[in-house]
């Protein structure tokens, strides 16, 4: 089997990570693995993970490494697919090291890490305006990215809701906790030559062909052969 393909998609709270993820997921035939979207759904379901989760997310505060990594560990081991791609993980230095450890007892690697730059200011407003919907996860924005009905998701018809952690006093702690848990991350992968920093302010048309572009061609490997669907653009071929 070919050699599994990982991708990291880093920014702050709120700078577009899951609205890329969702159509990259797509387009490379990669699986998601959102631990945000894993927790939420957890707590959801009411299962003990989701007991001992939705304290520290209800304060935007991080879940503890103990309960995070073994969940990712957990996803990696059972799913097939022929790549990750890894959109709110890993938030801390202890996470990002799990990972290598994850990745050197199998065929995987980390090829490219977005890093999605974006001021605090821009963040507020979008975290204030993000609407997701309750059944499918899809995400929107009352102005920047709204449903053709206001309320309803485009695509299966569920209701939109606020998410509990977005209001204004829970968001500006997101960005705290960002600054001081998360963003150390970033020169890890840089120190690497991993990273690629793309300006995470400017609209989804703009920001999401420069993804595509740093994240190189899919390999013909991987991809359904000539004619595929691959969503990248023709420089990328
Ligand atoms: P993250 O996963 O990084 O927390 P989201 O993808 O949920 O962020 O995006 C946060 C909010 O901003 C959502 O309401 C989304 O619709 C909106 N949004 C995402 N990217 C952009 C963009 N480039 N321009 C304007 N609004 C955006
Ligand atoms: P997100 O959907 O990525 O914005 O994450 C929402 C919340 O889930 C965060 O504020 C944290 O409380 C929790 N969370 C998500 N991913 C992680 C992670 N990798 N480590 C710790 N907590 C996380």
């Amino acid at each position: 089997m070919d050699k599994k393909r990982a991708f990291i998609i880093l920014g702050p709270p709120g700078a577009g990570k899951g609205t890329h993820a969702a159509r990259l997921i797509t387009d490379l035939d990669l699986s998601n693995i959102s631990t945000g979207d894993i927790l939420r759904d957890a707590v959801k379901s009411g299962t003990e993970l989701g007991r001992k989760a939705q304290e520290y997310m209800e304060r935007g505060e991080l879940v503890p490494d103990e309960i995070v990594i073994p969940i990712v560990e957990e996803k990696i081991v059972s799913d097939r697919a022929s790549g990750f791609f890894f959109d709110g993980f890993p938030r801390t230095l202890n996470q990002a090291d799990a990972l290598d450890e994850m990745f050197s007892r199998r065929r995987i690697a980390v090829e490219k890490v977005i890093y999605l730059s974006t001021p605090d200011r821009v963040i507020v407003e979008r975290l204030c305006g993000r609407r997701v919907c309750k059944v499918c996860g899809a995400t929107y924005h009352v102005k920047n990215i709204p449903p053709i009905k206001a309320g309803v998701c485009d695509s299966c018809g569920g209701e939109l809701i606020i998410r509990t952690d977005d209001d204004e006093k829970t968001v500006l702690n997101r960005l705290e906790v960002y600054r001081r848990q998360t963003a150390d991350i970033i020169n890890y992968y840089r120190g690497k030559g991993l990273l690629t920093e793309i300006n995470g302010a400017l609209p989804v048309d703009e920001v999401y062909p420069r993804i595509l572009d740093a994240l190189g061609p899919k390999p013909s490997a991987v991809s359904s052969g000539p004619g595929a669907q691959g969503g990248m653009t023709g420089d990328d071929q």
